[in-house]
């Protein structure tokens, strides 16, 4: 087939047929469709949209250009997938937690991308912490410790790898149909029993709208059933961190807080308590949502979750510690009394990137001990002079503006604004 006709019939609105699209990838891949006719076809998709039937057959053609992963014990396999967040930690966990219920976790994650941080950079605040692990040593984690963290290998989902990089660069990540195929071709090569997927809108989201969360939730469990995956979604509100701290190092300390039982109220140990029930359920590890979430807290209570986590960064070279540490703290004051009405998460990422916590280039390094604690959150009441976050900071380039856009996130109102709910329904 030829490309350039291919890519014509998307331009003008036309659906494709499951040979065309896996012609495509397969040219991709095989380098006989080259980048400049990809980027073109990825634009066309954003632009006209894609079929629930042409996105499954994108989704298998992104998953037949590789391997899967293989069973390396009979206990369920399970996965989340969140879309991206400010403060998202909810996977570190659950990788370890879940493990201590006899399942199997197999976490590919990913860097951080845009203002949104990733798992595998948060972890690499571990000293030493490899992300890079094969399919082999991924098998002989999971059968010795239950859960492995790590980057996606080279022969899952190849596709998937080289047309996200081009997407990355070229405006056309923003398109249902290409983020779920990325996402589900690489959770089914996973060979799961039970995902969960947080999908996210807001202003510290990928998705703003939760128009468009929703239309990516169900167009992502549309292809889990498809492939008789059990796939449960939800859908949480990311107007405001989820965590309470935003950046590597500061996020692994939250979440070693979570799993020794602090903080179990707050939003991220909701989310993430929600998230783990649901595969709990799904795998029959528990009868109801209440039950499961009773067993959570009883197993983080015994401080088996937390030790799960030390084996697991151990396994993978890094040097565990309880408390990672941070750069010097500062305080950002409220301007004025009155109540939190909104916090833009763009402001507080972009922040974060500024003083060195996420990338202006891709791959540059990033430094692991800044971040923001977020001392106030949606609704609440402030007095002029009170702190609004800390920033933890080395001095010098960056400081100033990262201090300024700290500051710009908030806006303070007279009147309590409506909170939106960190929970919609689908
Ligand atoms: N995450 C992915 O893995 N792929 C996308 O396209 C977007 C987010």
């Amino acid at each position: 087939m030829v490309p350039a006709a291919i890519i014509a019939t998307k331009r003008d609105g036309g659906a494709h047929s499951a040979d065309e699209i896996e012609s495509m990838i397969e040219g991709f891949v095989q380098e006989k469709v080259a980048d400049y006719q990809m980027a073109a076809w990825a634009m066309a998709i954003v632009c006209r949209g894609m079929t629930s039937v042409e996105t499954a057959a994108l989704t298998a053609a992104m998953l037949a250009s590789g391997t899967r992963l293989p069973r390396a014990t009979d206990r369920p396999r399970v996965d989340k997938h969140s879309t991206g967040g400010l403060g998202d930690s909810p996977s570190i966990i659950m990788a370890p937690l879940l493990a201590c219920f006899d399942l199997d976790v197999p976490m590919l994650s990913g860097r951080g991308l845009g203002i949104t941080g990733g798992t595998l950079d948060k972890l690499e605040a571990f000293p030493g912490f490899r992300t890079n692990l094969t399919s082999q040593e991924i098998s002989r984690q999971l059968e010795s410790i239950g859960c492995v963290v790590t980057g996606t290998t080279a022969d899952i989902a190849p596709a998937d790898r080289r047309l996200y990089a081009l997407r990355d660069v070229t405006g056309t990540v923003e398109s249902v149909a290409l983020i779920t195929a990325s996402i589900m071709s690489k959770k089914l090569a996973e060979t799961l029993d039970a995902l969960v997927l947080d999908v996210k809108h807001g202003s510290g989201a990928f998705m703003q709208k939760s128009s468009h969360a929703r239309e990516l939730a169900s167009s992502l469990v549309a292809i889990g059933q498809q492939s008789n995956l059990q796939t449960r979604v939800l859908l949480t509100d990311m107007n405001q961190p989820l965590g309470r701290m935003v950046g590597n190092a500061c996020e692994i300390n939250e979440a070693i807080e979570i799993l020794k039982g602090e903080g179990l109220t707050g939003r991220l140990a909701q989310v993430t308590l929600q998230l783990s029930s649901e595969l709990l359920v799904l795998t029959g590890k528990a009868n109801g949502p209440l039950d499961a979430t009773t067993a959570l807290k009883k197993e983080i209570a015994s401080g088996r979750p937390l030790e799960r986590l030390k084996q697991m960064i151990e396994s993978q070279g890094g040097r565990f510690q309880d408390q990672l540490p941070t750069a010097a703290q500062r305080p950002l004051l409220a301007p004025s009394d009155g109540f939190i009405a909104t916090i833009d998460g763009r402001c507080i990422g972009t922040a974060i990137i500024e003083i060195g916590g996420g990338r202006k280039i891709a791959g540059a390094p990033i430094d692991h001990s800044v971040g923001i604690e977020m001392c106030v959150e949606l609704g609440d009441r402030v007095t002029a002079g009170q702190p609004l976050v800390h920033l933890f900071s080395p001095s010098g380039s960056g400081l100033d503006i990262a201090s300024a856009l700290a500051l710009q996130s908030f806006t303070i109102s007279r009147e309590p604004p409506t909170v939106p709910p960190l929970f919609s329904t689908l």
